[in-house]
């Protein structure tokens, strides 16, 4: 193995859980494709599969490792629509293009375990995602919320749980009550996304590890994309780089801020300890703007997620503050040891919708997640294959949401995001 961080991926419990491959060879000279697709994460892998499945010559470029990215490093749960509320997309929208999207965003969880029963994704899949209110104002915002998903959008697969239930499910006292979604779960998302990409591979996706797209050029209908050794010329590109596409495409980041967020994995508990914690196994997350999230792993640990700041800071600091946040929900882990802490860039954007488009008729581009995309990016990618191929309805959708810049440019908007911070943190303490 390789000593050096970058070529390999971030000392995670997911990355320990996984399978050790082989890097595929980086790119070296010049090659041709029909679609060069940039970022091997859930929606790069999942836009060069759909692609390879319609006879589409495609190339991937990954910086570093398949996975390397928040797809790998994520809190893994699976949950419907997007990080905005509904309400908010038929603010920007209309009623109907919001409802488009919801339709799309359940489409997202079908394709999800579709393709983890067709390509036999082996990746700790658990029926079951949980929202848990702290507040009583969060309380009745989530019975608001259930009875809008019910009524107006015709979701079923949601129940209210009250708080003696919830304490019967859940070893805290934290939450007043619950919404749980059985249509939702949990999955350790970098072996999901390792699955995807190894599905690509068998699709014919030619794969190039290690080999980062410095730029492009787009001219005549066809694009150039350049990384450090070789070039890819193709008819069409995706750009699914996320946080971490940087000056690769320019205009792309002002729409963007990197934001970051830390997990800790606990000792394994041992099956019986760690169903006490959460007994219907769901994956949990609180409605906090800077949320808890939490659920258990498959050989019983506790993985607990949370905390977030502008830049990636050192584990060994982050590590036991979010340990603390993890007290906070079970103080009954006082003695138990973290075996794993990581953190990873997420890529949001002003409004929290997410951010599809095109920057030239033939460069596409998926980003801004929002810390919502182990579904959704999974989506993303098909609709992207999709408007490639000439049906581009469904991806025109998420296109036509208005994204403004963050304000501040480059340098004053990290201040400004401090100050949001600093008022959403506020905000989940009233
Ligand atoms: C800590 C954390 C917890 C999260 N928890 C959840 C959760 O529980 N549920 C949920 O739905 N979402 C969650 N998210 C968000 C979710 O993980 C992301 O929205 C999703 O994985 C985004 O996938 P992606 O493919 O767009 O990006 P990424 O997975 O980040 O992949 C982008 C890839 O592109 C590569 N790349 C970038 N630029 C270039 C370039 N120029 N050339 C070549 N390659 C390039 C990068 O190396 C990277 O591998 C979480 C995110 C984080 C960080």
């Amino acid at each position: 193995m390789s000593s050096d961080p970058l070529l390999q991926h971030t000392d995670s419990y997911y990355a320990a859980a996984a399978p050790t491959l082989p890097a595929a060879a980086a790119l070296a000279g010049r090659v041709s494709c029909d679609v060069c697709v940039v970022g091997g994460g859930i929606a790069g892998c999942s836009a060069a599969l759909a692609l390879a499945e319609r006879g589409y010559r495609v190339v991937l470029l990954e910086a570093q490792r398949l996975g390397w990215g928040a797809s790998g490093r994520s809190g893994g749960q699976v949950i419907f629509g997007t990080a905005v509320d509904q309400s908010e997309l038929e603010g920007m929208l209309g009623a109907d293009d919001a409802r488009r999207i919801w339709d799309i965003s359940l489409a997202g969880l079908a394709l999800l375990k579709q393709r983890i029963e067709r390509h036999r994704i082996d990746c700790d899949w658990v029926d079951g995602q949980m929202f848990a209110a702290i507040k009583p104002r969060q309380w009745l915002q989530l019975r608001a919320w259930q009875a809008e998903l019910a009524q107006r959008y015709g979701y079923g697969s949601t129940r209210l749980i009250e708080r003696a239930e919830l304490r019967a499910l859940l070893a805290t006292e934290r939450y007043l009550g619950a919404m749980h979604d059985s249509n939702g779960g949990h999955l350790h998302p970098l072996r999901y996304t390792l699955g995807l990409a190894r599905a690509a591979a068998l699709a014919g996706v030619e794969i190039h590890e290690h080999s980062r797209a410095l730029g492009f050029t787009a001219a005549g209908g066809k694009v150039r994309v350049r990384t450090a050794a070789g070039a890819v010329e193709c008819a069409q590109l995706v750009l699914a780089g996320n946080a971490w596409l940087g000056d690769t495409a320019p205009a792309l980041q002002r729409k963007l801020m990197a934001i970051a967020s830390y997990v800790i994995a606990t000792e394994p508990l041992g099956e019986q300890r760690a169903q006490r914690l959460i007994a219907n196994n769901a994956a949990v997350c609180d409605t906090n703007w800077i949320l808890d999230y939490f659920r258990r792993s498959s050989d019983h640990r506790l993985l607990f997620g949370g905390r977030v700041n502008y830049s990636l800071l050192d584990m060994r600091a982050v590590a036991p503050a979010t340990r603390r946040r993890m007290l906070g929900v079970f103080p009954q882990l006082a003695g138990v040891r973290i075996d794993y802490a990581w953190g990873c860039l997420l890529d949001i954007t002003l409004s929290r919708a997410p951010h599809f488009g095109r920057l030239e008729p033939n460069v596409y581009f998926l980003q801004g997640f929002s810390g919502h995309g182990v579904a959704l990016a999974g989506i993303a990618g098909q609709l992207a294959a999709e408007a490639i191929a000439g049906t581009a309805e469904r991806f025109d959708v998420f296109a036509r949401i208005p994204h403004r810049d963050f304000p501040g440019g480059m340098w004053l908007r990290r201040p400004a995001l401090a100050l949001a911070m600093l008022w959403y943190r506020l905000r989940d303490l009233l």
